[in-house]
């Protein structure tokens, strides 16, 4: 079995563009598309392994493309929607969608949300995402299916973006990533707000693992940024 496909429908050359690199980068194959009746099209014709909606495209909008494709298929739809649209959100469900992203969206949150939708069963028993994936340095481990994180046996409850932040971090243990690699894949690629909030989770990720734990895990490099080692 391949490295699974994805399929961006997007109009908006510079997210579409973002988004391919950033799933490319994961492993995963893409194929990119800026018109919704040319979209259907593809879908109908070609196998893809999971489709990333956008709703406003020329030609067919996303909620029609959505409705058509659940027609004739069951693979995972994931909508990206503009900011606080509520309706196109619960429309989207309705139609079939399995999930919906918010524009601006953090990448890893999507990764994060792609790598669910790629574990959904298919009425074709495939499967493209190997269950149990595991995450670790030492005893502290992370299980992205379960959303879960564990030092030895006691789970550690982090809010959303420390999670984020965290995985970020294992996914590239033993790299020194910078607070501007950090802010535009755990925080977006529009962020605009002040790059101390980095350092701020970084504290609030050792308050809850390193100092609780006595063990250290997360490495400040000097002038330049952190790393998880083991
Ligand atoms: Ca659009």
């Amino acid at each position: 079995m391949g490295n699974p496909r994805i399929f961006i429908v997007e109009d908006e050359r510079r997210i579409a563009r973002f988004l391919q690199i950033e799933l490319e980068h994961e492993g995963y194959a893409t194929a990119v598309e800026d018109n919704g009746l040319r979209a259907f099209e593809r879908i109908a014709q070609e196998d893809y392994d999971l489709i990333l909606l956008d709703i406003m495209l020329p030609d067919m909008d996303g909620m029609t493309i959505c409705r058509k494709v659940r027609e004739i298929s069951d693979v995972p739809i994931i909508m990206l929607t503009a900011r606080d649209d509520v309706e196109d959100k619960v429309n989207g469900l309705d139609l079939g969608a399995d999930d919906y992203m918010t524009k601006p969206f953090a990448i890893q949150e999507l990764l994060a949300r792609v790598r669910n939708a790629l574990r959904k069963p298919r009425a074709d028993g495939r499967e493209v995402s190997p269950e149990g994936e595991k995450l670790q340095v030492r005893d502290l481990v992370m299980y992205p299916s379960r959303y879960e994180v564990r030092v030895g046996n006691e789970e550690v409850q982090l809010t959303k973006k420390e999670y984020s932040l965290l995985e970020y971090l294992l996914r590239n243990k033993r790299n020194v990533l910078t607070r501007d690699q950090i802010l535009q894949e755990v925080w977006g690629y529009d962020y605009t707000g002040d790059t101390n909030v980095v350092d701020v989770y970084i504290r609030y990720l050792r308050a809850k693992i390193d100092d609780h734990f006595g063990e250290k895990y997360i490495y400040t490099i000097r002038g330049v940024g952190y790393a998880i080692k083991d």
